[in-house]
């Protein structure tokens, strides 16, 4: 039980990555709170979890990423109802692979409104209680193309970069406030984001993949528990690889 008493937040907890997350903090013991984009599958997933664990301590909300005040509320709410926020997951995504000369501006910015300014405003409203309680766990979804970049949808590896780069920052200013800050860096991994791409784009991604494979939504929830935990205390600022040495 690697998270015994502890309480996490984990954005875009509904499905894929995000989901598998929350179940494995809720294995872990922890209670959580998991974020959607809509009440519909945010109490879809609160179901699944349930008909597995009718005692699982976890409840769901859907605010705006983008709006810090709606944020605020929900982050406050689940420290008032569980009595902390010991650990924010900024997973909630969007990827992209428009072609660069057609690309419009407005779509550009949507990407980099979920993808990295939902981040700096989660991890703003987590930051300020976690200072307040003494400390915490910041952990943001990165991803292997924000080490190498991709070649099309633009918007999707630049938010990527940032997201490395929010995280290294944060690391460095809220480790005065024993906050620990650290993304991980999945590679293709069977979800719904996968499911969404052209076939022939995931063979031209997975090819490459020494291990040969796509990775499992469990095998990148595994990589969150560690950081997570207090078996890392002393790692932040760190990008963990979980690609099966895609690329390198
Ligand atoms: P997914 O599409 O299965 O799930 C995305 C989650 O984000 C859902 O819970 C959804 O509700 C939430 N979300 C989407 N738009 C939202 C919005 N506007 N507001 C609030 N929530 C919203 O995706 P996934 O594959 O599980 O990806 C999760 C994270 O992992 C993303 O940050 C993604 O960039 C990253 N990632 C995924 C892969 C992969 O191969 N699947 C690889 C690298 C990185």
């Amino acid at each position: 039980m690697l998270l015994q008493g502890k309480v996490a937040v984990v954005t875009g907890g509904t499905r894929g990555i995000g989901f598998a997350i929350v179940k494995k903090f809720l294995e872990n013991g922890a209670k959580v709170a998991l974020l959607g984009s809509r009440q519909e599958t945010v109490d879809k997933a609160l179901q699944k979890i349930k008909e597995e664990d009718a005692n699982a301590e976890v409840v769901g909300y859907w605010p705006n990423l983008m709006d810090a005040s709606e944020v605020e509320e929900v982050f406050t709410k689940v420290k008032d109802m569980y009595g902390s926020l010991d650990i924010l997951v900024n997973n909630a995504g969007v990827s992209a692979r428009e072609s660069f000369y057609d690309y419009k501006p407005e779509e550009f910015e949507k990407v980099i409104d979920l993808n990295l300014n939902s981040v700096f405003i989660c991890a703003q409203a987590a930051a300020k209680i976690m200072k307040e309680q003494g400390g915490g766990v910041i952990l943001n979804t990165s991803s292997m193309v924000s080490l190498y970049g991709q070649p099309a949808g633009v918007s999707y590896p630049a938010s990527k970069f940032a997201v490395n780069g929010l995280t290294k920052s944060l690391a460095r200013e809220l480790g005065k406030d024993q906050i620990r800050v650290n993304a991980v860096a999945p590679g293709v991994t069977r979800t719904d984001m996968v499911a969404a791409l052209p076939e022939d784009m995931v063979k031209r991604i997975t090819a490459p993949i020494p291990l040969g494979r796509v990775g499992e939504p469990e095998e990148v929830a595994n990589a969150f528990l560690f950081l997570a935990s207090d078996m890392a205390s002393y790692v932040t600022g760190e990008i963990l690889s979980v690609d099966g040495a895609a690329m390198t």
